[in-house]
């Protein structure tokens, strides 16, 4: 849906250079069919199994995106009381939402519980304790899944790798059993499922299938004990395509091989992908400043810098980076550098591209997902606008921020 028609780009119908005309730079923009499509291939390949779709909303949590698949039915996985409180104001379900989180605090436990939430995936006794006090102070049960960590290696960068006995994620399936068992005593919690979670930008899929298998075994464990377990959530973690010849597991796929191993067990399951539905869907918009050139290197300075996009500093996630208009000219190589003051703030490091010039626009590739939501005002940079493409039309769902956004809430 980010397609070259003669030589320009677009999302949808609508030619890139408008709206960063139009809205300036940098500037996120979001192509709305993307991110239906990508909803619509986990729900329907889940078919008749009966299962909830939570996206994930840490990845972006824009109202306009949340309202788009709340929308279209999604349900939300939360990390926090401010993800709760967007998903409200987006309009979405709280009878959809998941809570998951190794540090729940108890204000947000507490907003959760009133606000009516479906479930809370729990990773430590401690938080048991804690969510059943307050269930009792509002004469509430609450449901819980225990976020088990299946100790499966998910392979992909350690930062956001979560799966492994190390990690603070979860407790060790080994000891959920017992967990299980001690959470009994608790009068207001009820043992309704198991979740667990092993990490994001998975490119292989065999780990989250091994996960789920030996999830299922401890479903089957708990059962066998009196566990009315009807419940489970597999988490996301679905990778996808950062550079051009990279091939992304294909959601369908997967879902079917999930689907497969699901049938028949009287389980309701809950996936909750993040990234695999918004990352392709965006693209960070910036004008190119300057073009530079050392004994060493060559530079294009653009408008957009770490601080709209920190994933290449980061992670050293490489995004593809691409002309929205294609000129004739032979391409270069060079690190693509934004305004602020570190070294580490580059978006491309001796890149093969477009031979840009000063004044050109350029789109960076698969920013969807944990881009803007990762932003910040570093060197006092208002945060960029983001625009929700919709066919032939695009909208801004963020305003870009003034100066007056940098010091709301500061005195002098
Ligand atoms: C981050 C996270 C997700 C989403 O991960 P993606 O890689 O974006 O799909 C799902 N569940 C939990 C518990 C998470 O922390």
């Amino acid at each position: 849906m980010f397609h070259y028609s003669n030589q320009d780009l677009y999302c949808e119908n609508v030619p890139l250079a408008d709206i960063a005309r139009q809205a300036g730079t940098p500037a996120y923009v979001y192509s709305s069919a993307i991110i239906l499509e990508n909803y619509r291939a986990y729900d329907e390949a889940l078919g008749a199994l009966p299962h909830t779709v939570c996206y994930a909303v840490k990845a972006n949590s824009s109202l306009g995106i949340l309202a788009l698949l709340a929308k279209a039915g999604a349900g939300f996985d939360i990390v926090s009381g401010g993800e709760l409180y967007r998903v409200m104001r987006a309009g979405g379900d709280p009878a959809k939402v998941v809570f998951s989180g190794v540090g729940k605090t108890a204000g947000e436990v507490d907003y959760a519980l009133e606000s009516g939430i479906h479930m809370f995936n729990c990773e430590s006794e401690p938080e048991l304790a804690l969510i059943d006090a307050l269930a009792a102070r509002r004469g509430v049960k609450a449901g819980f899944a225990i976020r088990v960590n299946p100790d499966v290696d998910a392979s992909t960068h350690p930062y956001i790798s979560t799966g492994l006995r190390e990690h603070k994620f979860g407790i060790d399936i080994a000891d959920a059993e017992a967990v299980y068992e001690r959470a009994r005593d608790l009068p207001n919690l009820t043992a309704e499922g198991v979740s667990c979670h092993i990490g994001s930008q998975l490119m292989d899929t065999n780990p989250i299938l091994e996960a789920t298998e030996r999830v299922l075994a401890l479903v089957e464990r708990l059962r066998a004990k009196g566990f009315a377990i009807g419940q489970i959530d597999l988490g996301g973690g679905l990778g996808v395509a950062y550079q051009a010849h990279e091939q992304a597991p294909e959601i369908r796929g997967f879902v079917a091989q999930v689907r497969a191993r699901l049938e028949g067990r009287g389980l309701r399951v809950t996936i909750e992908p993040g990234r695999s539905i918004v990352g392709r869907a965006g693209v960070l918009l910036t004008r190119v400043l300057y073009r530079k050139k050392s004994a060493e290197k060559e530079f294009v300075v653009v408008d957009a810098a770490m601080n709209d996009l920190i994933r290449p500093s980061l992670y050293r996630s490489h995004h593809e980076i691409i002309p929205l208009r294609k000129t004739g000219r032979p391409e270069i190589v060079a690190d693509v550098v934004g305004p602020v003051c570190e070294t580490g703030d580059f978006l491309a490091r001796g890149r093969n591209m477009a031979n840009a010039a000063p004044g050109d626009y350029l789109a960076v590739e698969t920013a969807g997902a944990y881009g803007f939501v990762q932003s910040s005002n570093y060197n006092s940079r208002p945060r960029a606008p983001e625009i929700l493409v919709e066919g032939d039309t695009f909208r801004t769902i963020r305003a870009r921020e003034t100066y007056a956004d940098l010091v709301r809430g500061e005195v002098k």
